[in-house]
C-alpha cells in the first residue's frame, strides 16, 4: 500500500508514533494510501526546522537566487505534471479534464507569478524638514515574516496551496503546510520537487494530518508566526481566535453563497454557459461557485429550462476519461453532508427542476460519492439551501423584477465572495458591480483570474487580501528607515 509521508527538514518521515490514516478514491470508494498523522512531535520538528531556516543558508540569499529557485521549482512541477496530474485526480475524484487545465498548471503559475511580483515591487520614500532645519529621508523596506503555516482546503488542492506557499517563499518566509486530511499527496509531491531543485532543508515543511488533531497543534504552536488559511468560516474563526494569542497575523479565505444576476438584456447562451461552469464545476466544491441565481422575471422560465438542458449534459465519469464534465464529491462525509441539503431543500418546499439525488453508477464506480446536479425553485430567500454554503453541484434559481430589488437579495447573506452579473448594458454591469458587497464581480464570465489581482472575501468571507503585490501585505513586514542628513 502507497504511503504518504511527512516532508519535515529536507526529509520524508513516518509519524514518531507510527500512526496511519487511511485516503480513498472518491469515485470507487477504493484505499489509495495510507497517511502519516501528524502530533505533537512532527509540529515541533516541523517548526523547529522552518525557524532555523530562516537564518541559514535561505535567509542569506539574494533575491535574484531565491526568484531563479521559484522559476525552478514550477519548471520541475511542468516536468513531473503526469505525476501531479495523476496524484491530483486520484485524491479528489476530479475529471483530468478540469485538473489538466486549472489546478496543475496554476500550481506551477504560483510560483512564476510571485518571483515576478518580487523583481517588480517597488518602495516607498518621503524626503521631509526637520525642526533644526536639517532634511531627512525616510524609505521603506520589506523583510520576511517568518515562520509561516498554510492551512488548505481539498477543493483544489495543489492550486490553494500554492497560492500561499508561492508568495510566502518568493518573499523568504519558510513555511509549514497542513493539507486537507483527504486531499494529502500532491503537497507531498511537491516537497520532491523542492528537494531536487535545491531548495534548503527545512524551507517547505510538510505535516499530514486531521484538522482537529495536527491542525489544532499548528494553530496553537507559538513559535509559528502567521497563519494563512483557506477553508471553512467556522474553521476559520476559530484559527483566528487562536491567532490573537501572541497577536499572530491571520489570512482568511473563507466560504461563500455566491449570487449569479441575470437580466433580461443578457446573452442568453453566455449567461447559460458561465451560470453550468459556475454552479456545476469541480461538482460545484469551489469557493467562487455560484449556489444562488436571480433571474430577470421576463426571462425566468426560459433561463431555467435552457439551464436544465445544460446541467442534464453534463457527463459524470471517473478521472480518466477525458469526456467526463463532472466527478464525484471529495469524500463519504461530504457526499452525505450534500445530500443532507437536497433532502431539506425538498423538505422545505423546493420545486426540483433537475437532480435531487444520487445517480446510477455502474461497476466498482457504483461504491463512489456521486450525486447528482440538481436545481431548484421556489424557495423563500430564507430557506436553507439559500443561505446556508452547500458547495456541491446545486443550485437555486429566484425570479426579480428590478435592479434594485435583485442588489438587495444577493448582498442579503452572511458572506461576500464572488458573484456574477450578465447583462450587455455596460452602465447597468458597473452600476451594479460596484453595490455588490463581493470581493470579486465577473460581468459575463467566471473564474477568470488575472493572479496579479486582489483576491478575497468581504463578511464572512474572508479577511485580506491575496495575489500579485497586495499578497506582501501578509507575507512581509514592512519597516521604516528613516535617516537623517
Ligand atoms: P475546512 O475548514 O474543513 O478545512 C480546511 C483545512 O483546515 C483542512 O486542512 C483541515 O484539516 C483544517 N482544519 C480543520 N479544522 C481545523 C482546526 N480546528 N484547526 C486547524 N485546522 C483545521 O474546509 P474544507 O472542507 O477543507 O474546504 C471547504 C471550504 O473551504 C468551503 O467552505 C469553501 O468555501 C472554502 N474555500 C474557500 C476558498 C476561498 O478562497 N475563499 C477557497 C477554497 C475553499
Amino acid at each position: 500500500m502507497k504511503k504518504v509521508q511527512h516532508y519535515i527538514n529536507g526529509q520524508f518521515v513516518d509519524s514518531q508514533c507510527g500512526e496511519f490514516f487511511d485516503n480513498y478514491n472518491p469515485a470507487t470508494n477504493e484505499l489509495i494510501s495510507k497517511v502519516a498523522l501528524g502530533r505533537e512531535y512532527e509540529v515541533n520538528a516541523a517548526v523547529e526546522a522552518a525557524r532555523k531556516a530562516l537564518t541559514g543558508e535561505w535567509g542569506q540569499m539574494k533575491l535574484n537566487d531565491r526568484i531563479a529557485l521559484m522559476y525552478e521549482i514550477a519548471n520541475e512541477m511542468d516536468k513531473r505534471f503526469d505525476d501531479f496530474l495523476e496524484a491530483e485526480t486520484l485524491d479528489t475524484g476530479k475529471p483530468y479534464s478540469i485538473a489538466r487545465h486549472i489546478d496543475i498548471p496554476r500550481g506551477a503559475a504560483n510560483f512564476k507569478v510571485f518571483a515576478d511580483t518580487m523583481k517588480s515591487v517597488a518602495d516607498e520614500a518621503y524626503r521631509m524638514d526637520t525642526p533644526d532645519g536639517k532634511t531627512a529621508m525616510n524609505y521603506s523596506m520589506r523583510q520576511p515574516k517568518g515562520v509561516i503555516s498554510v492551512i488548505s482546503p481539498w477543493n483544489l488542492p495543489l492550486l490553494l496551496m500554492t497560492w500561499k506557499v508561492g508568495p510566502a517563499l518568493a518573499c523568504g518566509n519558510t513555511v509549514i503546510v497542513k493539507p486537507s486530511q483527504v486531499t494529502p499527496t500532491t503537497t507531498s509531491l511537491l516537497g520532491e520537487v523542492m528537494s531536487k531543485v535545491g531548495i534548503p532543508d527545512g524551507v517547505y515543511n510538510v505535516v499530514q494530518g486531521k484538522g482537529s488533531i495536527t491542525g489544532n497543534l499548528i494553530t496553537a504552536h507559538k513559535d509559528i508566526d502567521a497563519i494563512t488559511f483557506t477553508g471553512e468560516t467556522v474553521t476559520g474563526e476559530k484559527i483566528m481566535k487562536e491567532c490573537s494569542v501572541g497577536v499572530r497575523d491571520v489570512s482568511l479565505e473563507l466560504g461563500g453563497k455566491n449570487p449569479a444576476i441575470i437580466f433580461e438584456d443578457c446573452d442568453m447562451d453566455k449567461a447559460i454557459t458561465e451560470t453550468t461552469r459556475s454552479a456545476f464545476a469541480n461538482s460545484g466544491q469551489v469557493c467562487l461557485g455560484t449556489e444562488r441565481v436571480y433571474v430577470q422575471r421576463p426571462i425566468f422560465d426560459k433561463f431555467v429550462k435552457r439551464l436544465k438542458e445544460s446541467a442534464q449534459n453534463l457527463k459524470l465519469g471517473v478521472q480518466n476519461d477525458e469526456s467526463s464534465d463532472m466527478g464525484p464529491l471529495v469524500s463519504a462525509a461530504h457526499r452525505d453532508k450534500v445530500l443532507s441539503y437536497y433532502e431539506t431543500a425538498v423538505a422545505e418546499g423546493a420545486n426540483v427542476v433537475l437532480g435531487g439525488g444520487t445517480p446510477t453508477m455502474t461497476g466498482n464506480l457504483k461504491d463512489g460519492y456521486w450525486v447528482e446536479p440538481t436545481i431548484w425553485t421556489g424557495l423563500s430567500e430564507d430557506a436553507t439551501v439559500v443561505k446556508e454554503e452547500v458547495f456541491g453541484p446545486c443550485c437555486h434559481v429566484q425570479p426579480f423584477d428590478t435592479e434594485e430589488e435583485v442588489i438587495k437579495m444577493a448582498n442579503n447573506s452572511p458572506y461576500g465572495l464572488a458573484s456574477t452579473v450578465f447583462t450587455e448594458n455596460l452602465d447597468k454591469a458597473h452600476r451594479v458591480a460596484g453595490q455588490i458587497d463581493s470581493g470579486i464581480v465577473w460581468i459575463n464570465s467566471w473564474f477568470l483570474r488575472d493572479l496579479r489581482t486582489p483576491f478575497g472575501g468581504m463578511k464572512g468571507s474572508g479577511i485580506g487580501r491575496e495575489g500579485g503585490h497586495h499578497s506582501l501585505e501578509f507575507y512581509t513586514e514592512l519597516k521604516n528607515v528613516c535617516i537623517k542628513m
